[in-house]
């Protein structure tokens, strides 16, 4: 340990330990800190009977950014898994994202125009021409059938509110297809890191001092006067002490199985689509990495109430809290030494590659900045 850093990065998550490896490369000395007991936050896994388990839900990489590729490929070979999810309803297994294998196997028909003709009566029949949330905009694009199939009782499972009270947003999320074409992202890389996640950020962290188990908010006097400059990973709110409230997130909790079976679902991801089931996913690890194990592992994914305290997955990103957001951005822009980032930090609905591209584009910055 060094008396002193240039700089501090609170979080051992995706985007503090890109940082981390720029700036280290660049030749700044770094120290991270992170709460959790495990480096990676979201994206850690671990070995468990063989299989590399994702603790905190599936992790899928896609991004159509060739920068972002190949940086990533330099700490794990990416095999070639494709995400095809399958979706449960009423007991019946159906394609997603909605393609026309989907279109197929609710309606029977088999051509696109078949299924373009049905959702277009049924968009026309629900009329709404600039949508205001989540149900209009789902129903506005995939018509109704769909919408009440696969969608309403998902998102209401999944934030823990009405669709009509979500942003329209989310919904961008989803591809809609006329093409037989399970593949659920329209990127033009995806794979998983052969070996898991863990050693991606395990070799990121390399040239930087690391101590784990620690709460930054409860000393920043302490651990801000140990750098130059403080890279906050964590949620803004917290930094600020909540002092003009608490942003509001959507919770998970994991349930993990292990069997004594080699195939359990014969997918790696299923979505439930309807109440009858209380968990969103169920996710069977080894399928990620077409693994052959005698056993398998199995992960039931429960939606939750947040509270603080509690890991915080998804910011909701509703007017309400993106307003709260803005005036703690305000309060940040007073100290320009420390800079806010990922998911938490920049309260966004970020996936991997937006991740890393983003602390990409900062630390290139901040390099260039001496
Ligand atoms: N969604 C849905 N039905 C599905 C899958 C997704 O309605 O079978 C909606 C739901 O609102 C969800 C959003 O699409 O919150 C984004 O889904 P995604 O799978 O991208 O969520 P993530 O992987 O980020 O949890």
């Amino acid at each position: 340990m060094l008396n002193h850093y240039d700089y501090l990065i609170v979080g051992a998550g995706l985007f503090g330990c890109v940082c981390a490896e720029r700036l280290t490369k660049a030749g700044f000395s770094v120290l991270v800190i992170e709460k959790a007991d495990h480096v990676g936050g979201t994206c850690y896994t671990e070995n468990i009977e063989g299989i590399n388990v994702h603790k905190f839900g599936a992790h899928i990489f896609r991004t159509n950014s060739k920068e972002v590729f190949d940086y990533i490929q330099q700490f794990a070979e990416f095999n070639n898994f494709i995400n095809s999810p399958i979706g449960i309803r009423d007991g019946k297994a159906y394609n997603l994202p909605f393609n026309m294998n989907t279109f197929a196997q609710v309606w029977g028909i088999t051509t696109p125009k078949q299924a373009q003709d049905i959702i277009e009566a049924e968009r026309k029949q629900y009329g709404v021409a600039n949508p205001s949330n989540l149900e209009e905009q789902a129903i506005s694009l995939a018509g109704k059938t769909i919408f009440e199939m696969f969608i309403k009782d998902y998102t209401e499972k999944q934030w823990g509110r009405k669709c009509s009270e979500l942003p329209k947003d989310i919904m961008r999320r989803v591809p809609l297809r006329f093409i037989y074409d399970n593949n659920y992202y329209n990127a033009r890389y995806q794979g998983i890191p052969v070996g898991g996640y863990t050693q991606i950020f395990i070799k990121m962290l390399a040239a930087s001092d690391v101590v784990l188990n620690v709460q930054y908010n409860d000393d920043q006097e302490g651990w801000n006067s140990k750098a130059d400059k403080i890279i906050y990973t964590g949620p803004i709110d917290e930094f600020f002490g909540y002092r003009f409230g608490t942003l509001e997130y959507r919770g998970l909790r994991f349930e993990e199985k292990i069997f004594d079976e080699p195939n359990v679902q014969g997918n790696a991801v299923l979505n439930y689509n309807d109440w009858s089931v209380p968990y969103t996913r169920s996710i069977e690890h080894k399928h990620f990495e077409f693994g052959n194990q005698p056993k398998s592992i199995v992960s039931y994914e429960y939606p939750t109430n947040w509270k603080i305290g509690d890991y915080p997955f998804y910011p909701v990103n509703d007017e309400k809290n993106d307003n709260l957001y803005k005036k703690y951005v305000d309060l940040a822009k007073a100290n320009p030494n420390i800079i806010l980032g990922g998911r938490l930090g920049l309260y966004k609905y970020f996936d991997m590659q937006d991740t890393i591209k983003e602390a990409l584009s900062l630390s290139k910055c901040l390099v260039e900045a001496i």
